[in-house]
């Protein structure tokens, strides 16, 4: 830049508001009670560094490319960089989506949502004070979570109950506590890896635990497990593939065939059930599910599983089995490092009442939403396409049709179950469905779709009925 050109350049950058005018835009104000000072700053210097940038590249393609502008012209452009570079920062925040992929359990969007008593619970018993570990009645130091663990082991028919973090954190604390030193047998078709990591034959290394793998990743017999028992075994253990199967020549004994073998042999029966279906769901095609009362009641001592998969409520790993069992890891220190809190118990005990209540399936989204009737799901698909249509007028430009599809059960149940739905698929004249399915995604709130074939698909399984009019205008304002 000869001397000419810099004298132009620091002519025209002379005209970028400062710092404080920056703030004082209405913009700026707006944003300030929420953001506070610091970041309202930050974001008012990172709009005048964007424009600095801009106007030099501008000069440096023509020169004359500011001949006219204002101070005012700045500063507008300025409030306005402030109010997207905001915007854009919003969409990082953890915030409510609304899931219309399908995917009942969908790990990306926060597994099972809650029913409406979890999460009055969690706001109403724990935002402030809570009878967390404090009994009421004598005024003493109470049990953390009592009456969750008791309300866990009615349900399950357990004689006892312990509350974790999550089902990893369940598997370790059972396989540290019960097993270290010791050897655990396992069948070859069970060293899965579950996602996000957790590999089983990890969490026994780290447990402390030695693995002995018996027969072969399609079958295994008891035998098999018979056969590897020596002094130094501890534990008969059983995984569940979770979201991993293998069809066709394949068999592994159940838990009342390995529970009798390991009670023969004196040592105990462990089974990482992963989904916890409380009970059997075969009914909505889940027949692979291991089912945690009949885990119980064919002998397992211990049994642990997902508090946010099928179960249906917050993540937590919930831990059933034989008194003497659970009261030693309710004794071992790993245990105070991976307890659960206040909003968990809350939500946890307002979920096992419903259960306990037998209204699980009208009252816990995963369960209605897996139970959902075809007739029910037509019902209100149509109604949706039909508010839709008239809403969006003749002449627009998305077309909307009704289409045959599936949903999925997801969070690494049921692989194979894909409960048949009827689903909204929009095309646009204009618009890519890449597009439109971005536009959707980044509303407010946003709409999480899928892309089949060219066209934007919604699922209404996974929608609320409250969320509908959101849907609703969300897709009205994006046309
Ligand atoms: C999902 C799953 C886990 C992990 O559970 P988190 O609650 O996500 O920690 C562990 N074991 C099995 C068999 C699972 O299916």
């Amino acid at each position: 830049m000869d001397s000419r050109e810099k004298e132009n350049y620091s002519e025209i950058l002379r005209l970028l508001p400062s710092i404080d005018t920056l703030l004082q835009t209405a913009t700026a104000q707006k944003l300030l009670p929420e953001i506070g000072a610091k970041a309202a700053t930050n974001l008012a210097r990172a709009a005048t560094d964007v424009l600095r940038v801009e106007v030099q590249k501008k000069l440096d393609e023509n020169e004359k490319a500011f001949e006219h502008i204002q101070r005012e012209d700045f500063l507008n452009i300025a409030e306005l960089k402030i109010k997207a570079t905001y915007e854009n920062s919003q969409t990082k925040h953890l915030q409510k989506v609304i899931n219309a992929t399908g995917v009942i359990i969908h790990t990306n969007l926060g597994r099972a949502p809650l029913a409406e008593n979890a999460q009055k619970a969690m706001i109403e018993q724990t935002s402030r004070y809570c009878s967390l570990e404090y009994d009421i009645e004598t005024g003493k130091r109470g049990k953390r979570g009592a009456n969750a663990e008791k309300l866990l082991a009615e349900i399950t028919g357990a004689e006892d109950a312990l509350v974790v973090n999550n089902c990893a954190a369940a598997a370790i604390l059972v396989l540290t506590a019960l097993c270290k030193g010791g050897e655990a047998i396992i069948s070859r078709g069970e060293l899965v890896e579950i996602g996000g990591d957790f590999r089983i034959p990890d969490v026994m290394e780290q447990s402390g635990a030695l693995l002995k793998e018996v027969g072969t990743t399609n079958r295994t017999k008891v035998s098999d497990y018979e056969n590897a028992i020596t002094e130094e075994t501890k534990m008969l253990v059983k995984v569940h593939p979770s979201n991993y199967r293998i069809v066709g020549f394949t068999s592994v004994p159940n838990v009342a065939e390995l529970a009798e073998l390991a009670h023969q042999k004196n040592i105990l029966l462990f089974e990482d059930a992963g989904s916890g279906a409380i009970f059997d769901l075969s009914e909505y095609g889940l027949t692979d599910e291991p089912v945690i009362t009949k885990s119980i009641s064919d002998g397992a001592d211990v049994v642990s599983f997902s508090g946010d998969k099928l179960l249906g409520s917050v993540q937590s790993g919930l831990i059933v089995g034989k008194k003497e069992t659970i009261e030693i890891l309710r004794k071992h220190p790993f245990y105070r490092a991976l307890r659960a809190s206040k909003i968990i118990y809350a939500a946890l005990e307002a979920t096992l009442e419903a259960y306990k209540r037998e209204t699980q399936f009208a009252e816990i989204p995963v369960l209605k939403m897996l139970s959902l009737r075809d007739e029910e799901i037509e019902k209100r698909v149509s109604g949706f396409a039909k508010a839709l249509k008239k809403t969006l007028g003749k002449k627009s430009e998305l077309k909307v049709e009704i289409i045959e599809g599936k949903s999925v059960i997801g969070g690494g149940s049921a692989p194979l179950v894909q409960p048949a739905s009827k689903l909204l698929a929009l095309t646009h004249e204009k618009l890519s469905a890449g597009d439109l399915e971005k536009n959707l995604r980044l509303s407010k709130p946003p709409v999480i779709t899928r892309i089949l074939e060219d066209k934007v698909l919604i699922d209404l399984r996974t929608v609320s009925e409250n969320e509908e009019m959101e849907v609703l205008e969300v897709l009205a304002k994006v046309m």
